[in-house]
């Protein structure tokens, strides 16, 4: 079915637009690593693209196409790339975009790893870069340079759940021939579309909405340009970070309830945050939905929706932190997000436990501060599963 016309949801179901000639209901699973030409003329054909065949499942594979064409008719762009995780679609951006000699810009809350090895492998290849908070537009003015190739954002970020101005900061950056990737991954193309705001480029962690389910790990890129896709699809298919085609068909599958799914969680999500922000044990709630985030009506203006993503902070600190993590029964203890299921977990004493007290600070990591990934179960059980827990505190 052709579904550019149609509404979102349909296109979660039926995009793609995949047939094979037993005409099945959904994409199956085509779990082979090799495809066989049916004579050296389609061999050569298939080589240099007169013929759209398949040839190598690392180079492409029906299952992996599927989901890859439903993903980028969602967010707008020309192509999507599907990668083994989120990181290597972080990875592949960066290997394709960032050349020896240039310099980088990412908001200073980027997911841990995606700084992380900007600052501890790339500059071997003498790539620089500068993180700045880039909710602040100013800030990310004054860091750019003559070799600044790109502006790496994410947004609502994590876990200090900032939000930055995308159309402002493609503006500025497009006036100084510099590309713009966003990180999707809080939102997914349900909420909001990078591209059509001015972003040239959006990634995803697919482990999180997009699958939503919590069995896999994957990623994805959708570029604006058809160059950009033909050069970032380049770097995947050598570099090898390609996607396996039974994940595909798993992600593709938890893809159709994308948007129910966060229907139900975010309509969760303004009612345990609506509940945090008037207990007398916590000291501040971070939502998009909230009238309180400091980015309220600019989450309204970019985002189609505030997300099931929570942050907020205990008034007891570290140790109420612990007794928190200790006592829930509902929530599961433990990292990642965007699954159908509650997650929590306390930065101070898990994912951020090494860093030191002013590497802490610089990341927005207080010691009280408790991030909650909510789930589709019923919000009267998570708030009474977090009401029990809290009076624990
Ligand atoms: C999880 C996550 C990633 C990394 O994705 P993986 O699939 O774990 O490699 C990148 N960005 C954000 C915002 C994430 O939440």
């Amino acid at each position: 079915m052709e579904t550019k016309d149609k509404g979102f949801n349909s296109k979660l179901v039926h995009g793609g637009g995949f047939h094979d000639n037993l005409l099945s209901a959904v994409t199956p699973i085509y779990q082979t690593s090799t495809f066989a030409f049916k004579n050296a003329d389609h061999g050569a054909q298939c080589f240099s693209g007169e013929s759209d065949g398949f040839i190598y499942t690392r180079l492409g594979n029906p299952t992996i196409i599927d989901l890859e064409k439903t993903v980028a008719e969602l967010e707008n762009g020309f192509g999507g790339i599907a990668t083994s995780s989120g990181m290597a679609a972080v990875n592949t951006v960066y290997l394709g975009v960032l050349d020896a000699g240039s310099h980088m810009i990412g908001h200073e809350a980027l997911y841990g790893p995606s700084r992380a090895i900007m600052e501890s492998l790339y500059p071997k290849f003498n790539v620089e870069s500068t993180f700045v908070d880039a909710t602040d537009i100013k800030n990310v003015k004054s860091a750019i340079r003559p070799n600044t190739r790109l502006i790496f954002l994410e947004t609502p970020a994590n876990p200090t759940i900032g939000i930055t101005d995308i159309a402002a900061v493609s503006k500025i950056a497009h006036e100084h021939n510099i590309l713009v990737c966003v990180d999707n991954t809080f939102c997914s193309p349900y909420l909001q579309n990078p591209l059509d705001l001015g972003a040239d480029i959006v990634l995803h962690s697919m482990t999180k909405f997009i699958n939503g389910h919590a069995d896999i790990v994957a990623g994805i890129i959708i570029t604006k340009t058809e160059k950009m896709y033909k050069s970032l699809r380049g770097v995947m298919m050598n570099v090898g970070c390609n996607m396996d085609p039974h994940q595909a068909f798993l992600t593709r599958r938890g893809l159709k309830t994308l948007a129910i799914r966060i229907d139900k969680a975010q309509a969760n999500s303004m009612e345990v945050a609506t509940f945090l922000e008037q207990h007398p044990k916590v000291d501040w709630v971070k939502y998009p939905g909230l009238k309180s985030h400091p980015q309220y009506d600019l989450a309204k203006t970019q985002m189609r929706g505030s997300g099931a993503m929570i942050s907020f902070g205990l008034k007891g600190g570290f140790e109420a932190g612990k007794k928190l993590m200790d006592n829930v029964k509902l929530a599961l203890l433990a990292v990642s997000l965007g699954g159908i299921e509650t997650l929590i977990q306390h930065p101070a004493s898990m994912t951020h436990s090494k860093l030191t007290r002013e590497a802490k600070d610089k990341a927005g990591i207080s010691d009280g501060l408790v991030r909650l990934s909510v789930g589709i179960e019923e919000a009267e059980d998570i708030i009474a599963d977090l009401d029990q827990a809290l009076q624990k505190v």
